[in-house]
C-alpha cells in the first residue's frame, strides 16, 4: 500500500449508537497496538516515537499530559478516529491479557448497556488480536 495511503479501521459498534464522546477511555488508555495499527499509523506520516510505549511486553499508545497522544484536547476528538487502532473501536469491549479473554471495561460510563451481539462481533476480531500479539 502507498504512504499515506491506510485502511480505515472497522466499525465494531452497528448494534446501536453507544458513544457520549465523554473522552474518558482516551485517559491515560493503555490501548494496546497492534502490529497492524503501528503500520498504519506509521503510513499516516505519525513518527513511532510519538505515539507508542513499550511496557517489556506490549506496544501501547502513548499518553501526553494524562491523555492519548492522538487526543485533540481542544474539541474532545481523537484525531484519527478513522484509523485508530483496533482496541478502540472495540471499546468498552477490551482483550485483558492477564485473563486471557474478552471483558467489558467498567471505566465507560455506558460499560452496563453493552450488547450480547456486540460481543459476538468483537469475537470476530479476537482472532487477529491473538494473531497479532502472537498469543496462542
Ligand atoms: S487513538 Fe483515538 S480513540 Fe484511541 S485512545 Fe487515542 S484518542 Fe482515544
Amino acid at each position: 500500500m502507498k504512504k499515506g495511503v491506510a485502511k480505515r479501521t472497522p466499525t465494531i459498534w452497528k448494534a446501536r449508537q453507544f458513544c457520549l464522546s465523554c473522552g474518558k477511555c482516551c485517559q491515560n488508555t493503555e490501548m494496546i497496538l497492534l502490529s497492524s495499527d503501528i503500520s498504519k499509523l506509521r503510513r499516516l506520516g505519525f513518527r513511532f516515537a510519538d505515539f507508542a510505549v513499550f511496557d517489556g511486553r506490549y506496544y501501547r499508545l502513548k499518553n501526553v499530559d494524562g491523555r492519548c497522544f492522538f487526543y485533540d484536547s481542544e474539541n474532545g476528538k481523537c484525531r484519527i478516529y478513522d484509523f485508530r487502532p483496533l482496541g478502540c473501536s472495540m471499546y468498552p469491549i477490551v482483550y485483558d491479557v492477564s485473563l486471557r479473554r474478552l471483558v467489558v471495561d467498567d471505566e465507560c460510563p455506558l460499560a452496563g448497556e453493552t450488547l450480547k451481539e456486540e460481543l459476538i462481533r468483537a469475537r470476530k476480531y479476537l482472532k487477529i488480536i491473538l494473531n497479532e500479539l502472537r498469543i496462542r
